[in-house]
């Protein structure tokens, strides 16, 4: 499965946001008593409400939302890319997610100490980058001569190496991230994934604001904003002080405390969802009287493949998918009035499954 790693300086509140995010899943652990995880890795529940409405419409007993693990990263030291214990083993926890939360203080509280003692989202920001910036500094500084030898020597895969990753370093020279590369083509963007460059991966700034500027943010956070829209990332406002204290409540109460703070959802519920969009991941669903379930796939995902999240046998027997467009599934209450409409379509082997799609797959076993 994908997963999110959650990083920032110490005392930002990453501790407090990841354990709100597992604490929402504790319930529902006791579905799962044979799912033994990590203890810094969390599976959390993916929020959409057009699971529930699939449900009621199709008198599902059960709802299963889909997953996406988030992964707390503690023990940034600087000086991590030089090979230090815990700092090499905190880059090598980074190297395998597949895109980075990066928690900034955004919150004032002479309580906690910070460790610069100034409250500076972006100078923090900045800490982090650095780090990840000279590992992957130094990789390439031996990566590219290397590739350019073996290129000149006319090894075709060597002298895709040499372009690519040779423009991520010029632009990791100057500072910049190499998520900034542009491949020219299919084959150097290719190469460019397997390099797994850390300063590569989709980053989502998750500002920790003061509870009192939950709703609207603050100046703080306004900057990490304007950040994330320079480089292309993505950002949002929580304040990990409000998560903690919600998780516990049921759902009612927790729905009208969010009203009083002027929230129409809780801060996790947006990051994951913030997550999840980040890594480029659309839902399909599956839906009958046992339950609706709802299936993560790739944006891109061929039906086999969409198949193949379900059971590696529906890809590999996969004949057809019977398909309803979420949209047609609501206004046509259901599988046999969508049939009826003609809204339901028989898809093949090459069709590019969108998000929202409501889906029965034919195998052959
Ligand atoms: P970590 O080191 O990044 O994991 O940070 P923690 O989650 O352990 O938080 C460090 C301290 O800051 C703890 O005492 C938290 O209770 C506190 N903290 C976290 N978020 C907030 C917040 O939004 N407001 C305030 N006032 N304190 C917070």
């Amino acid at each position: 499965g994908f997963r999110c790693g959650i990083v920032g300086l110490p005392n930002v509140g990453k501790s407090t946001l990841f354990n709100a995010l597992t604490e929402t899943q504790a319930a529902q652990a006791a579905n799962y008593p044979f799912c033994t995880i990590e203890p810094n890795v969390g599976q959390v529940s993916v929020p959409d409400e057009r699971l529930e409405q699939i449900a009621s419409i199709a008198g599902s007993a059960k709802v299963v939302p889909t997953q996406l693990a988030f992964v707390d990263i503690a023990g940034l030291v600087k000086g991590a890319s030089q090979g230090e214990g815990l700092g090499n083993q905190f880059l090598g926890n980074i190297r395998e997610v597949d895109a980075i939360v990066h928690v900034l203080r955004c919150f004032e509280d002479d309580d906690i100490q910070h460790v610069a003692n100034k409250v500076d989202p972006l100078t923090d920001a900045e800490v982090v980058e650095t780090e990840l910036m000279l590992s992957d500094l130094e990789s390439l500084e031996k990566r590219v001569p290397n590739a350019e030898k073996r290129a000149t020597a006319g090894d075709k895969e060597a002298k895709l190496i040499a372009s690519v990753l040779g423009q991520a370093l010029a632009l990791l020279r100057e500072g910049k991230p190499a998520r900034l590369t542009e491949p020219k083509d299919e084959e150097e963007a290719r190469v460019f994934a397997q390099a797994q460059l850390l300063t590569a991966k989709p980053v989502l700034y998750v500002c920790n604001v003061g509870e009192e500027d939950a709703a609207t943010g603050n100046d703080l956070s306004a900057m990490v904003f304007e950040k994330a829209e320079r480089e292309g990332a993505q950002a949002v406002v929580v304040s990990a002080a409000i998560e903690s204290e919600i998780v516990a409540m049921d759902p009612e109460d927790r729905a009208e405390y969010l009203a009083e703070l002027g929230l129409e959802e809780s801060g996790l519920s947006r990051v994951i969802k913030a997550g999840y969009k980040l890594l480029g991941l659309n839902t399909f669903f599956t839906a009958g009287p046992k339950e609706a379930r709802a299936w993560t796939f790739p944006e891109g995902a061929k039906a086999p493949q969409a198949a193949g999240e379900i059971h590696t046998d529906f890809e590999k027997g996969f004949i057809r998918a019977e398909t309803i467009a979420y949209d047609d599934f609501v206004a046509l209450k259901g599988e046999s009035g969508a049939r009826e409409a003609g809204k339901l379509r028989q898809e093949g082997k090459e069709y590019l499954v969108q998000d929202g799609d409501v889906m029965m797959f034919k195998f052959n076993v």
